[in-house]
């Protein structure tokens, strides 16, 4: 992105999924998905994992869509699982490459667990079935819950997640992580701007955005399906007041695993350019 120069009226997505973690996408297919809508910047921001990287952009480069290297951590503030994307990140940091090692081995074991707690609970799902989901890269809830509803367990995606998967129902078990500040402390080593992904949401509130600030996130999410418009005017005042900038996306999972519609949460390529500048320590944040 031509950064102040760039043209008004163009729109940014900086919060998306593909295959390579609990997307249904290729790397390929979602860009196209971001063209068609008009998306002229575009984060590549799988969970846990920098796999997608290159191919998205070459993917990127091809279909005249730019992409933003970026990651999305799971971790922890007050017990309260929280996320935070690392965006504009170099993907060859080691530092980076170093925070990432130990989540594949850990997701795989973890979905594991899951089957176990399922079959303890009556319901007939072997792990070969969750390997049949398609899948490139890490684990996730998503393929547990496909697999649960291509064997009728469940009649719909999101029923797995009511019955079985969601964060209080019995077949759950919790990721192990870095902490927050640690995860921060990667992003900041690859050069990249931390975000903290739908704050508000999941059982975060007020008092977890207000420590990740005191941890160092460089800015919000103030877009997101999950954010209803009182959560995003807090998001957006406290971002205001604490000297953080705003980011937000469509956080696209792919057809049917998705909460919003690609196209639909954007921001102005101005204010990704505002968020950009954050990367390095480019701009010293008030408060
Ligand atoms: P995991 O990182 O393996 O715990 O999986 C979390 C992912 O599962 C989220 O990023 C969403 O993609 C999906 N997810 C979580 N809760 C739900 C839900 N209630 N309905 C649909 N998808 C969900
Ligand atoms: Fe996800
Ligand atoms: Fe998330
Ligand atoms: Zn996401």
């Amino acid at each position: 992105m031509a950064t102040g120069t760039a043209p008004t009226g163009g729109r940014a997505d900086l919060h998306a999924h593909t295959w390579y973690s609990d997307g249904r996408d290729s790397p390929e297919r979602l860009i196209a998905r971001a063209a068609e809508h008009g998306i002229q910047l575009l984060a590549v921001t799988d969970h846990d994992t920098l796999a997608g990287l290159s191919e998205a952009e070459s993917a990127g480069r091809a279909q005249g869509v730019e992409i933003v290297p970026g990651i999305e951590f799971s971790t922890y503030i007050r017990n309260v699982e929280v996320h935070v994307l690392g965006l504009w990140i170099d993907p060859h940091c080691p530092a980076l490459l170093q925070a990432v090692s130990g989540y594949e081995a850990m997701r795989r074991q973890r979905a594991e667990r899951m089957v176990e707690k399922l079959n303890a609970l009556g319901v007939k799902l072997d792990f070969s079935q969750v390997l049949a989901v398609e899948r490139k890269g890490v684990f996730g809830r998503p393929h547990v819950a496909q697999a649960l509803k291509d064997i009728g367990a469940v009649g719909a995606f999101q029923e797995a997640f009511q019955r079985f998967l969601g964060r209080d129902a019995p077949a759950y078990v919790p990721k192990r992580s870095l902490g927050a500040a640690e995860t921060i402390a990667a992003i900041h080593a690859a050069g990249g701007v931390a975000v903290l992904a739908h704050g508000l949401v999941g059982g975060a509130n007020r008092p977890h955005v207000e420590a990740a600030a005191r941890l160092g996130i460089d800015a919000v999410e103030t877009v997101h399906p999950k954010l209803g418009p009182e959560q995003s005017a807090w998001l957006r005042e406290f971002a205001g007041k604490a000297g953080l900038a705003v980011s937000g996306g469509s956080d696209w999972h792919g057809e049917g695993w998705s909460e919003g519609g690609i196209g639909e949460w954007t921001i102005p390529l101005e204010a990704a350019a505002a968020l950009r500048a954050r990367a390095g320590g480019l701009v010293t944040k008030a408060g």
